[in-house]
């Protein structure tokens, strides 16, 4: 089967690539969005009330609208994870996934930050047997249940009191002596009578054998070891940049994070990066957006002064460090 032609393909679905894409498709180019699921980060929590013009409104809802939108102005979209991303001769690229493969003109980088794992013993044996990393995506799994958030910074307070209206109860695991998340987010926590907070604590094993039973933990101001009953838990320690498959071809800093300039270049003509996986240096959803549409204004620049059109610079790529 011949290879799609694009001339503009976006790797990631959420605020910054379906920005990017709807960006792109508007300027009348081919585009198409590859993503692993609609909305990224925005669409895992349930109230967004810092996205001006909208003063509330639930995640997943606002990167609907995103996705909408684009397909509106001829935006397409694939769900796939993108494995690699191959330059060619004549300047274009291969974006290949685990469904197949297209060719384009422009790469649009806008694949986000993933899930931090524990990297304890039982943690991939029981991933997805209990041990879960999306604490809204499946509300059956911890209804009635006995449950444990491992973290303590805004996404696992945030979750632990979402999930203490339908959960038994919850036991928020945190690593150190006190909370890092938003002083009015913990307030709204403490108020839940069935949520138990463990500070000091260290995660040592996910235990079960086909589902999760408990979790081991190490506290380590008196060096006791307590295994926590539990039928669910989920991991809310973070975000990283999983760059690993352009990192040979692109520059990353130490964080795995791609490196950009003002216009979200990279260090190669023709791809740019957007939004959270990149060196920006604040991580938000109006930020994400607008960093997708100025990757794909940038595209245009590029697509213009590459066909000979009005427009463009001749300067693209980040400057080696
Ligand atoms: C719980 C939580 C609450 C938040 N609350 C707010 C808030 O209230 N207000 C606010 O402004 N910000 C908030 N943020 C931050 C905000 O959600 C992010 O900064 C923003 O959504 C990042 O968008 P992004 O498009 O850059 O990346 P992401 O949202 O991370 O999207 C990346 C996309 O790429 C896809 N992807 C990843 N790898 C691949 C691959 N190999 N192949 C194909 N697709 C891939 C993913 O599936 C995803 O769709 C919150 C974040 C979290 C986690």
């Amino acid at each position: 089967m011949a290879t799609e032609q694009y001339e503009v393909v976006v790797v990631g679905g959420g605020a910054s690539g379906l920005t990017a894409g709807m960006f792109a498709a508007r300027r009348g180019y081919k585009t198409i969005v590859i993503s692993q699921d609609v909305g990224g980060q925005a669409a895992t929590t349930p109230d967004i009330e810092n996205y001006p013009g909208i003063e509330f409104i639930d995640g997943l809802d606002l990167m609907k609208k995103f996705k909408t939108q684009g397909e509106k102005y001829g935006m397409q979209f694939r769900f796939d994870t993108v494995t690699a991303l191959e330059p060619q001769p004549d300047g274009t690229y291969i974006i290949k996934g685990a469904t197949g493969e297209v060719a384009t003109q422009v790469v649009i980088l806008a694949f986000g930050l993933s899930h931090r794992h524990l990297n304890v013993p039982g943690e991939e044996k029981l991933n997805g047997k209990g041990l879960l990393y999306c604490s809204i995506c499946e509300p059956h799994f911890y209804q009635d249940r006995k449950v444990i958030v491992v973290g303590g910074g805004s996404s696992a307070v945030q979750a632990a009191t979402t999930l203490s209206h339908l959960a038994k109860d919850v036991t928020v695991i945190n690593m150190g002596e006190h909370l890092t998340a938003e002083a009015i987010t913990v307030q709204r926590m403490t108020q839940r009578p069935n949520i138990h907070v463990v500070v000091n604590a260290q995660t040592q094993e996910v235990l079960g054998d086909d589902h999760v039973t408990a979790l081991s933990i190490l506290h380590t101001d008196t060096k006791q070891v307590e295994d926590i009953p539990a039928e669910v838990i989920f991991v809310e320690i973070g975000y990283m940049a999983k760059a690993g498959w352009v990192k040979d071809i692109l520059e990353t800093d130490p964080r795995g994070q791609i490196k950009i300039g003002p216009n979200c270049e990279t260090s190669r003509p023709g791809v740019f990066a957007a939004g959270d996986v990149t060196t920006i240096t604040f991580k938000q959803v109006v930020i994400s957006a607008g960093e997708g549409a100025k990757a794909a204004l940038e595209a245009d620049q590029y697509l213009l002064a590459k066909s000979g059109k009005r427009g463009g610079r001749i300067d693209w790529g980040v400057k080696k460090t």
